[in-house]
């Protein structure tokens, strides 16, 4: 027989995990399924630029070869110019890298970091590819709380008794995947001088920075404190609605903190999976330098506004649920009331809620999260759809409803 290595023991990825096979199962039999499991705009009608559309296809023929395994110049240059507009100073082109989408630069950047048993901080609930390739690369995954009757904010003092000598790096996602919280200038500062206090390398995930609703601003870590060693990770993927042309990048700021080995780590890592795709590198600076669409679509009246705005109150107007409003991101993270509510298995509810009523959404322990009694989705689907599919969500959790139970008992 053959075995999947041990490396793999704690890996998992609960957003394409059984359930999500399951899903796929319905699917081919012929039936439709209302899905509100996945972070990606296309299949919902969200379009790229059209003028990243045209760079890609017009250029074609100069993505034949390999091409510099860091990044394409003129890309690397309009990422330095974006972090620079953003407050993010002393960063050069060099400190700049370019690969298939954050997924593939967290990988390597994680790899490059972590001797066994090293200790990295990750915010519970946390996007699930962080927990997991922490473990896949034999560090220890520790997750700090994030609060729900706080914004879902960072407990920061939970964080700080996570703190140990082992402990390398600070995880941060912001706007946070799968709560939809955007950190405050004060929160981050608070954050930053824990890592500064405690030597720690600081990983912020800002893959959603412009995807903020209601003014709330953005702020980069790494613009809190130039004087911090901070990587910085953003892409096309959601911003620019393009997650299948695979383009994200990594910023390293706070250099004087890295040893030259750090680098020559990175370089290695990036040079053995020769170069990210080079067609998708093309869209980089037109993306950075054009029209930024996603501003309208957050704005009042915009599209994932308005969906967010929608989907937000027909959720809480459903017995027995509760959440806390999203401020960025693309998701929410609605909790069940077990005093209202007899769910005892979010990943059973969450079977049945596909199997019976044909919507899919995602389980919150997917989430790392260690209460099974919260579930994500995403408000990309129209109006429409979700209107069907949270009052589908609300038919179904009417069932556990625990006063209904006890009259029919
Ligand atoms: N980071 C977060 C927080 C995400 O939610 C996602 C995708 O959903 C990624 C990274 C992966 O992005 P990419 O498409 O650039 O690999």
């Amino acid at each position: 027989m053959i075995y999947k290595s041990q490396k793999l023991a704690k890996v998992s990825y609960d957003i394409r995990g059984p359930i999500y096979q399951k899903s796929q199962e319905i699917l081919r039999s012929g039936e439709s399924i209302l899905q509100l499991n996945i972070g990606n705009p296309a299949p919902y009608g969200f379009h790229a630029p059209k003028h990243l559309i045209d760079a890609v296809s017009s250029q074609i023929e100069k993505a034949q070869g390999y091409v510099s395994s860091n990044g394409i110049d003129e890309a690397r240059t309009a990422i330095r110019d974006n972090a620079e507009k953003q407050g993010i100073s002393g960063v050069s082109e060099q400190d700049v890298y370019i690969g298939n989408g954050v997924s593939e630069l967290i990988s390597i950047a994680l790899q490059v970091l972590l001797n066994p048993e090293d200790e990295i901080l990750l915010p519970a609930p946390d996007y699930p590819l962080w927990t997991s390739t922490v473990h896949l690369f034999g560090g220890k995954a520790v997750h700090y709380l994030c609060d729900e009757s706080s914004n879902w904010f960072p407990d920061l003092a939970d964080l700080e008794r996570k703190i140990t000598p082992k402990t390398k790096a600070l995880v941060l996602i912001n706007p946070n995947n799968p709560t939809g919280a955007v950190y405050p200038k004060e929160l981050l500062e608070k954050m930053v001088a824990i890592a500064k206090s405690n030597n720690l390398l600081i990983f912020s995930d800002e893959i959603y920075d412009r995807i903020v609703f209601d003014g709330v601003k953005h702020i980069p870590t790494a613009s809190i404190d130039s004087d911090v060693p901070c990587i910085t990770f953003g892409g096309l993927s959601k911003n620019y609605m393009a997650t299948g042309f695979r383009a994200g990048w990594l910023v390293v700021s706070g250099k004087k903190h890295f040893d030259k080995s750090f680098f020559d780590g990175l370089d290695i890592l990036m040079s053995m999976r020769l170069c990210s795709n080079a067609l998708a590198q093309l869209a980089i600076k037109p993306a950075l330098e054009g029209v930024q669409e996603i501003d309208e679509l957050v704005l009042p009246k915009g599209r994932l506004k308005e969906q967010r705005d929608f989907a937000y109150e027909k959720l809480i107007s459903i017995e027995g649920i509760s959440c806390v409003k999203p401020q960025g991101a693309l998701y929410m993270f609605p909790k069940f009331d077990s005093e209202i509510l007899d769910i005892e298995n979010d990943s059973d509810f969450v079977f049945d809620l596909l199997t019976e009523q044909k919507v899919l959404v995602v389980q919150g322990s997917g989430f790392n999260w260690k209460k099974p009694d919260h579930f994500r989705i995403t408000f990309l689907p129209s109006i429409d759809m979700l209107d069907e599919a949270i009052g589908k969500i609300g038919q179904f959790t009417g069932k556990y409803l625990k006063d209904r139970q006890a009259v029919t008992a």
